[in-house]
């Protein structure tokens, strides 16, 4: 369980509290200016981009100080998990709406639109993401496509991430300003400045997932598509066995592996269970 369990989901699964999806949290100004700033500004992370690589050559104590620093900020206002798609599927069974809109990270990294975020939103009376941020999406798209964000029914919702997931994304999910969660991603460590962060520079910004996969050896035939989808190189592979194998403390417990496998060899176990990884965040 995650530092966030215990802080915001009341120690069960954090983004599985339908309160952090609630609009009320979005009412609040300063929320609100969070994510206008974020989504207005993609300058701003382009910077913040360039900063890390910066970071990567100062001295070893200087760069730990101010990774634990900066990293401890980040938990306060825009921090993720990476969440399989069961607990996505969990989460769309109680949000009120959902809606597609343009990643800022590729905006940024590929100067494109490409519309890998969906945000979700619910309150009593049926929430509507879109209509509270009428105003930034007005602003925001300015390149050829400006249908603005789109609604999504929960079961297009749900078949577009399966479709990320068999393009091999990792799911991820955001607070903005935490604990209000503002929605969820769909992340390569290519394009994804948040998996650049944490996986490339070691500046955590998002946590493990709460499972590790594990492959059942005796339905394993070697193939190796699972290494190939892992953005993590968490996943090798013996010759001599002729099978691939996780190795859980590398594991980020995405499950994209496993959507990955035709021979249905790899689980997902609760991290909790797994010696080797259960302290690893
Ligand atoms: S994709 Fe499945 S069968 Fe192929 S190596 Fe990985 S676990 Fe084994
Ligand atoms: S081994 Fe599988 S579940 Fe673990 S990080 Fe790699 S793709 Fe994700």
């Amino acid at each position: 369980m995650c530092e966030f369990c215990h802080k915001h989901g009341e120690g069960k699964k954090w983004y599985l509290r339908a309160g952090n999806y609630s609009e009320d949290l979005l009412s609040d100004v300063r929320r609100r200016k969070y994510i206008e700033r974020f989504l207005f500004e993609p300058e701003r992370l382009r910077a913040d981009l360039e900063k890390l690589e910066k970071l990567d050559r100062a001295p070893a104590l200087i760069r730990e100080a101010i990774t634990w620093a900066l990293s401890n900020r980040q938990k306060r206002f825009h921090y993720g998990q990476v969440v399989p798609i069961e607990d996505l599927e969990r989460i769309l069974g109680f949000v009120n709406t959902v809606v597609r809109l343009p990643c800022i990270c590729r905006k940024v990294t590929l100067g494109k639109e490409r519309r890998y975020c969906y945000g979700l939103s619910i309150s009593p009376g049926g929430g509507e993401f879109s209509r509270i941020l009428g105003d930034v999406e007005r602003s925001y798209l300015k390149g050829p496509d400006t249908s603005g964000f789109e609604t999504l029914s929960k079961e297009e919702a749900l078949e577009a991430l399966r479709e990320h997931e068999r393009e091999g994304l990792c799911h991820t999910i955001w607070t903005f300003h935490t604990p209000f969660i503002g929605g969820v991603c769909n992340c390569d460590r290519s394009d994804c400045i948040a998996m650049k962060a944490t996986v490339t520079h070691e500046f955590p910004v998002m946590f493990r997932g709460e499972y590790v996969a594990k492959i059942e050896p005796e339905n394993c035939n070697g193939c190796r598509q699972c290494m190939k989808v892992c953005q993590f190189g968490a996943i090798s592979h013996s010759g001599a066995e002729k099978r691939s194998v996780v190795d859980a403390r590398r594991c980020y417990g995405c499950g994209i592996c496993r959507a990955a496998c035709s021979k249905e060899a790899i689980v997902l176990l609760d991290r909790t269970s797994v010696s080797a990884a259960s302290n690893l965040w």
